[in-house]
């Protein structure tokens, strides 16, 4: 799904971004029937949920369910993480859910995959993260909710309603930014789509859109908007400083295939 908000502030070191998320492509998403977004102006909350089902299930099971027999457009929620500190993009920042009656607008809505009490440190870590990077780009401080605040449900469970109600205190205690949520340092790489990505003239083309959004999973802070310009040279010359690779910042066969074989340090 396309981020939004893409702007490219620099290279940042991978830390300091925070956000390591899984994309629908990784995760395998099916495409949304239809999608409407909105703006960060109208973004005021984050509706904490769970799946109320077993903390082994999968987005593309969950997605599934609401596609097929909830009839929904795509999965209903914003972003899922599960107990291992892993976060899922569902719709996005900026898509309007269906999580919440009424306030799928104004609420991004987070989903635990588990039911009441299987809420541990890693997903509560990855709950705020997502809590705090919402709040990052709406350029303000946003509520923090849990599903029943808005609705008639006991969603998202005693225990992690209550530590929303806390305040969504970090696990551990520390204000710091916590390590990104563990997801395999190496995968398969796509075939290389046998196009340089180079610039300028800035290139728009489905393949850098793939590369972008590998890089940003992996932690850059690069736009994932199909185009690559300064900003994804700058990322890929950076990249290939730390792989090692030549540094031309040219997306060629290898430096492509590193974005998914190399391990993210
Ligand atoms: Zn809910």
């Amino acid at each position: 799904m396309i981020p939004a908000v893409g702007v490219v502030i620099g290279v940042t070191a991978r830390w300091e971004i925070s956000l390591d998320i899984i994309t629908r492509k990784e995760w395998g998403a099916r495409s949304p029937k239809s999608k409407t977004s909105t703006s960060w102006s109208k973004r005021t909350e984050v509706v904490v949920h769970y799946s109320e089902g077993p903390p082994s299930q999968t987005p593309r099971q969950i997605q599934n369910f609401h596609m097929d027999s909830r009839g929904w457009s795509d999965i209903g929620y914003n972003f899922l993480v599960d107990t291992k500190g892993r976060i899922y993009e569902g719709r996005g920042w900026l898509v309007i859910g269906a999580h919440a009656t009424g306030h799928n607008t104004s609420g991004i809505g987070v989903c635990m995959i588990g039911r009441d009490g299987d809420a541990t440190d890693a997903a509560k870590r990855a709950i705020r993260w997502l809590y705090d990077e919402a709040c990052r780009r709406a350029g303000r401080t946003l509520a923090k909710r849990g599903h029943r605040d808005v609705g008639s449900t006991a969603c998202p469970g005693a225990e992690l309603y209550a530590w929303v109600k806390k305040g969504m205190p970090a696990p551990g205690g520390s204000s710091s930014p916590a390590p990104p949520p563990s997801k395999p340092p190496t995968a398969k790489a796509p075939k290389w789509p046998g196009v340089y990505l180079t610039q300028p003239p800035m290139m728009r083309h489905a393949a850098a859109r793939t590369w972008q959004a590998r890089m940003r999973a992996r932690g850059w802070n690069i736009a994932v908007d199909g185009v690559y310009g300064p900003g994804s040279e700058a990322v890929c010359r950076a990249f290939q400083k730390e792989k090692r690779l030549q540094v031309d910042g040219v997306v060629g066969p290898k430096t492509w295939a590193a974005a998914w074989t190399a391990p993210v340090t």
